[in-house]
């Protein structure tokens, strides 16, 4: 039987977030860890672990048919894969800094300039897009000691709360693009791996929804009923039960984590009680 073979990175910050992922698909690895192959008994799949520079290669070549990285390494790499589904998870900016003292006067600025980056292309574009003319100068890692050393005036990299480019006396200038962990596949998968794969995302959406949704239930007395199910944005039309109290209710539907205070306040000022909200597993719609 094909299966779906699918590269996650080795060892970083995205290594234990991808696992997740597939644990709460229901896909438990045999014998997990850092390995470079792992197979699982429930889901026809493979895992393949490695480092994420490689996974849109492997990719493009067909000897991984699914991975899990950044849209940075995606859109650096520029091989041929299609970005399926962004995973919510491992998000950062790509930005341009300079050493804290200089003043900015805008992106013409870095005209002549030399600046320090792990991602040439995206940088490259960037700056062809914008008609500014700099030199690149590309360096594996460690990038924002650069202007520091006296390698280049300014940097290009990977920020998620600015305290590393705080730290080397660097400010933010500029923001190129956002990046979060994203699913990519092979442009030419045969018709069993595609099946899989819509399999795999089926359960990949479940496992999104669920997490953008509560549980909710709460005690109302009948006469407020129907306020609170105008407040109560459930799947359908919210499940009621009597209480064995006279005249009251209990009331159970499903709410989006985003309305979530709001809503909150809205029902206790419409006589709601014992408010319960829980987290939802799966959901199916
Ligand atoms: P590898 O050894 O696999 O090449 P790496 O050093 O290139 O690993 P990590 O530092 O583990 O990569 O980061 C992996 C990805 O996590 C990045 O490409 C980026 O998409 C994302 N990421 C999110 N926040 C950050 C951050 N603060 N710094 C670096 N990467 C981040
Ligand atoms: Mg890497």
């Amino acid at each position: 039987m094909s299966k779906l073979k699918i590269a996650v990175q080795k060892s970083g910050r995205l290594s234990e977030k991808s696992l997740d992922l597939l644990k709460n698909c229901g896909i438990k690895l045999q014998n997990g860890g850092r390995i470079l192959k792992a197979s699982t008994s429930n889901f026809p799949i493979e895992v393949l672990f490695l480092r994420d520079d490689d996974i849109p290669q492997y990719v493009e070549q067909g000897i991984a048919d699914i991975g899990i990285l950044g849209q940075n390494e995606v859109w650096e790499k520029q091989k041929r894969v299609n970005e399926l589904k962004p995973l919510g998870f491992a998000g950062c900016r790509l930005s341009i800094a300079i050493p804290k003292g200089n003043a900015y006067t805008g992106i013409s600025s870095f005209e002549g300039k030399r600046i320090a980056t792990s991602y040439p292309n995206i940088l490259s574009n960037y700056f062809q897009k914008a008609g500014v003319n700099v030199a690149i100068e590309e360096i594996g890692g460690s990038v924002e000691i650069a202007p520091g050393i006296g390698l280049a005036d300014g940097i290009m990299d990977i920020v998620s709360t600015g305290s590393t480019l705080l730290m080397n006396g660097l400010k933010e200038v500029e923001t190129i693009a956002k990046s979060e962990a994203v699913l990519i596949s092979n442009q030419a998968l045969s018709p069993k791996k595609t099946a899989l794969l819509d399999q795999l995302l089926f359960r990949i959406n479940a496992v999104q929804q669920s997490k953008e949704n509560k549980y909710i239930l709460l005690n109302a007395p009948n006469t407020q009923l129907a306020t609170i199910t105008k407040i109560l944005p459930g799947m359908k039309s919210p499940t009621v039960l009597p209480l064995a109290e006279k005249g009251w209710s209990s009331l159970h539907s499903v709410i989006r984590e985003d309305d979530f205070w709001n809503s909150i306040d809205q029902l206790k000022t419409a006589g709601a009680e014992g408010i319960l909200v829980v987290p939802v597993e799966k959901m199916i719609l």
